[in-house]
């Protein structure tokens, strides 16, 4: 992949910050140190492992760790990123679609209900993949679109333009209890 194309990814963040991925797949072969300087919430799940999201590592516009970051990172590309590789979105749409996705999250993270604690706008608030995650299964679309209006709307732009499929990175889809 070309580093022009890659540059969308700086200053995105949305596959680091916690708004598509609540976390991320790790290996054996990863380099942990790094991530835990950090301070990287590191989970195991029986025989699997993996690092919460947001990513500490994540500096707001890009990789802290990026020559040691977990192989599941090196591997993943977003459906945008893609889509810029392959020729069918340029790069100034690209931008776009990720200041849109960017403005929206942060309208979203904003509106969540300060009120109200439970375990679901807990973690919104501090990762919106799980929130967002929880409103797309229990919402119809139409009925999310009246009472979330935003949070649809991002969900919309996740899906269609990311490729977001509300699972942790490294899952194979056939994984992701979708
Ligand atoms: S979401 Fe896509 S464009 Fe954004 S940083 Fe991740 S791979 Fe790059
Ligand atoms: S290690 Fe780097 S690429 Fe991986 S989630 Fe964290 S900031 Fe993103």
């Amino acid at each position: 992949m070309e580093i022009e194309e890659q540059s969308i990814c700086i200053d995105c963040g949305l596959c680091c910050d916690g708004t598509m991925f609540h976390a991320i797949d790790l290996e054996s072969s990863d380099d942990l140190d790094p991530l835990r300087i950090r301070g990287a919430v590191l989970i195991s799940d029986g025989g699997s492992r993996r690092f919460q999201q947001p990513c500490p590592a994540f500096d707001g516009t890009c990789c802290s760790v990026y020559e040691a970051r977990p192989s599941s990172c090196r591997s993943y590309v977003c459906g945008l990123l893609e889509s810029v590789t392959n020729g069918g979105t340029s790069l100034t749409a690209a931008r776009q679609t990720i200041e849109r996705a960017k403005k929206l999250a942060s309208v979203v993270r904003e509106r969540l209900d300060l009120s109200v604690e439970t375990d679901v706008i807990h973690l919104g608030r501090h990762g919106l993949s799980t929130y967002l995650g929880v409103m797309k299964n229990q919402y119809e679309p139409d009925r999310l679109a009246v009472a979330f209006p935003e949070a649809a709307e991002l969900i919309d732009v996740l899906q269609q333009d990311f490729g977001w499929i509300n699972r942790v990175i490294g899952q194979r889809p056939a994984d992701s209890g979708q």
